[in-house]
């Protein structure tokens, strides 16, 4: 296991993630309505639309990524392999297929590997944003992937034949 730490200088600013599918977007748009004054304190990321819709109706101050059917959600998912992004707030809809649901499932699967929180619904939601470790010094522990980083390349894998001139 390896011991990171998720803060910043600005110990109690989080760089939140927040996107929702359209079905999901009228319950993210309520969630963060009512936890605005909270919200505010953070550094928010968003995909397009969703990110739009705070900034737009709820006044919050966004980055926004492109679209998530448009690569957003890969966006995203490459700032958190980069270690930019502490939070997920993810509102997906379980009834809707989406052109993009390999993405979705990347994104989910990359919060996992570098162990940040997640939340898929409102009520997880409003547990993490209430709790105290949102604004108290984070050791965020991480599984040692030294041994996958520096393991022998497979044989064939560094060139040779079939490689284009
Ligand atoms: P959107 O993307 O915020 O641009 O609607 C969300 C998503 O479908 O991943």
């Amino acid at each position: 296991m390896i011991t990171k730490s998720t803060d910043t200088q600005e110990t109690t600013r989080r760089r939140i993630a927040l996107i929702a599918h359209d079905h999901k977007k009228q319950d993210l748009r309520e969630w963060a309505r009512f936890n605005r004054s909270l919200l505010t304190a953070h550094h928010l990321f968003a995909t397009g639309t969703t990110g739009r819709l705070l900034g737009d109706e709820l006044g919050l101050s966004v980055t926004c990524v492109q679209s998530g059917p448009l690569g957003g959600d890969q966006q995203i998912g490459a700032r958190i392999a980069e270690g930019e992004i502490d939070l997920l707030i993810f509102f997906w809809d379980p009834l809707e297929p989406q052109p993009h649901d390999p993405d979705v499932k990347a994104l989910l699967r990359v919060a996992v590997v570098w162990n940040i929180p997640v939340a898929c619904n409102r009520a997880t939601a409003d547990f993490v944003i209430s709790s105290p470790l949102i604004s108290q010094r984070y050791q965020q522990k991480l599984p040692d992937y030294r041994p996958h980083i520096d393991r022998p390349s497979p044989p064939g894998a560094s060139g040779g034949e079939g490689q284009a001139a």
